[in-house]
């Protein structure tokens, strides 16, 4: 496939070990090049062999993005588009999976017919053209890839080749590589060590590609003679080793990147010139929002099954950034395990001491579940503000059932087929649905709102669109009952059909929702539901202190038995 004019090439890599920012690194850059005017996309490459990560455990993969189209995605494409304000799609993450599946389809389907089908070129012609495919859809002046893993793992090698045979068909000044690495630091020699930088270098070369750019993360900043070290290992002028030592926040990196001139160079090696110097000063004052709150602190405890592993709720924490920010406090996650509320001796008072709301997190299986109820019945007896996302106003509804609308067994079908009160079911399209990949009601739908709810307070608006990643959905046959009880279904599909947003009457702030909004949660753009959310933490926060009482203890009481 041609590919199309004028479409500059970012590639990025990772070496030395995983998790140093390479995600973090694309966002900030492609942010810096959006604020210079430049039309820039962002796609992941992940070398798995999964078609895509929607049937993994949070706990190998951490939380699955959805992107407005459907996709399940890398959670990284949360960040590109909180960076940059830009909305990926199903196409800006292939995986190893897609694109073996797609040369065995073609293969079934005699389109090699002939030929031995192999790596090379097979597989990597597939890759560079899903990369010309990419870089057509949008109007665009740079495209960056992240390549996902790091130097050396034998899984993401086509994808490493395919980006060297860019490289050399297009000539300079059409693609650079950033290659990111880490510059660890030696408390007992007080020294940063660059060896593992240059290792990592060489195993680049051992496959055909000189990197153009070095990011070296550190714990201390590089100072010049390093940089020119490394420059002198790794055939790279010292200008182009730039440092990225650690910071308080991920929303500084663009800044620290700006001010090492990263994005400069880059714009110099691919030809690009004309460009104005970004303005951020609206980016800085986030920053300086975030490090230095004027109104204190709240804290939010965030009630879920993954605790031990916080990047299975990367967007909800990353939202309650922005919405810190917008508030004007920092706000602390302390991070509850629903299990642990499962035990009769547990006190909720001692847990959430200090706690100034609670959210019940999104989720699969019936682990925890009991325990997030028993939450979700504190949070509404004590008029603790609350926000349920899916899972979290699914066990809202149960614990509604359970204890306000006299159903002692209300459950989900998911966790009990023959509860007698279903108040959750399954939707009669997802009852055939035997296939476990890509089968969720996905993406994004639109959400009337209704007039004078908490929900229209914080959006200011009668229809929104946010994205769904579940299978099953509110009962409509228990509504009317609940009505009459007391809770309000202030968010409807339009047909009116599917129960989007719940809250309750008689709470300070009880909303939950069937939809995912911390997935829409952006710098410039913080979520409405989180911003109400904080601010009404913030105002309890206040009253707590106004009354300078103690949270009233509560002994928890089985939710079997409850009236
Ligand atoms: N397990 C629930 C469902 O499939 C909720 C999913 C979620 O929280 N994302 O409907």
């Amino acid at each position: 496939m041609a590919r199309p004019k004028n479409v500059k090439y970012i590639f990025v890599t990772g070496g030395v070990i995983s998790s140093l920012g390479k995600g973090i690194l694309s966002a900030s850059l492609g942010m810096l090049l959006k604020s210079r005017g430049l039309r820039v996309a962002i796609q992941k490459y992940d070398p798995y062999i999964n078609v895509d990560p929607g049937t993994m455990s949070p706990y190998q993969h951490g939380e699955v993005y959805v992107t407005d189209d459907g996709a399940e995605t890398d959670l990284d494409l949360g960040h590109y588009e909180r960076f940059l304000d830009e909305s990926t799609s199903q196409t800006s993450n292939l995986t190893m999976g897609r694109v073996y599946k797609s040369v065995i389809d073609k293969e079934r389907n005699g389109d090699y017919l002939g030929a031995t089908v192999q790596v090379v070129p097979h597989v990597i012609d597939e890759i560079k053209d899903r990369m010309a495919e990419q870089a057509k859809n949008g109007n665009l002046d740079v495209l960056i890839t992240e390549i996902g893993g790091t130097i050396g793992d034998i899984e993401s090698l086509p994808f490493l080749e395919a980006m060297r045979q860019m490289k050399l068909e297009m000539g300079d000044g059409n693609l650079v590589n950033i290659h990111l690495t880490f510059v660890p630091y030696i408390k007992a020699a007080s020294e940063l060590k660059t060896k593992p930088t240059q290792h990592s270098v060489k195993m680049l070369l051992g496959v055909g590609i000189q990197p153009d750019i070095l990011v070296c993360r550190s714990e201390k900043q590089l100072s010049l003679e390093i940089k020119n070290k490394v420059g002198h290992f790794c055939n790279l002028n010292e200008q182009d080793v730039i440092g990225l030592s650690d910071c308080e926040t991920i929303y500084e990196v663009p800044l620290m990147l700006l001010q090492e001139k990263l994005d400069l160079r880059v714009l110099k090696k691919l030809g690009l010139k004309g460009f104005k110097a970004p303005a951020l000063d609206y980016w800085q004052e986030f920053c300086n929002k975030v490090k230095y709150p004027k109104d204190g602190e709240v804290t939010i405890g965030i009630c879920g099954k993954y605790t031990e592993y916080p990047d299975a709720y990367k967007s909800i924490i990353e939202s309650f950034i922005h919405a810190g920010a917008s508030n004007n406090v920092k706000v602390n996650v302390r991070l509850l395990r629903a299990e642990d509320a499962e035990l009769e001796t547990f006190s909720f008072a001692k847990e959430l001491n200090g706690v100034h709301g609670i959210l019940v997190a999104p989720g699969f299986g019936d682990r925890g579940i009991e325990g997030k109820i028993r939450y979700i019945q504190y949070a509404r007896e004590q008029n603790i503000p609350f926000l349920g996302i899916c899972l979290g106003m699914q066990c809202a509804t149960i614990e509604f059932g359970r204890n306000v609308c006299g159903m002692p067994d209300a459950n989900s079908t998911e966790f009990n087929k023959r509860a007698r009160f279903s108040v959750i079911d399954l939707m009669e399209h997802q009852k055939k649905v035997k296939e476990k990949g890509g089968s969720m009601r996905l993406g994004s739908y639109p959400c009337i709102i209704t007039e004078g709810s908490k929900a229209h307070a914080v959006y200011q608006k009668f229809l929104v669109n946010e994205r769904h990643r579940h299978r099953y959905e509110f009962n409509n046959d228990y509504r009317k009952n609940f009505e009459e009880n007391g809770m309000i279904f202030s968010g409807t599909s339009p047909n009116g059909e599917l129960v989007e947003i719940v809250e309750l009457k008689n709470h300070r702030w009880f909303v939950a929702v069937q939809f995912h909004p911390e997935l829409k949660s952006r710098v410039q753009k913080v979520h409405p539901l989180f911003h109400g959310f904080v601010a009404a933490a913030k105002d309890f926060l206040c009253s707590e202190r106004d009354m300078s009482v103690e949270m009233p203890s509560f002994i928890p009481v089985s939710p079997q038995t409850t009236p």
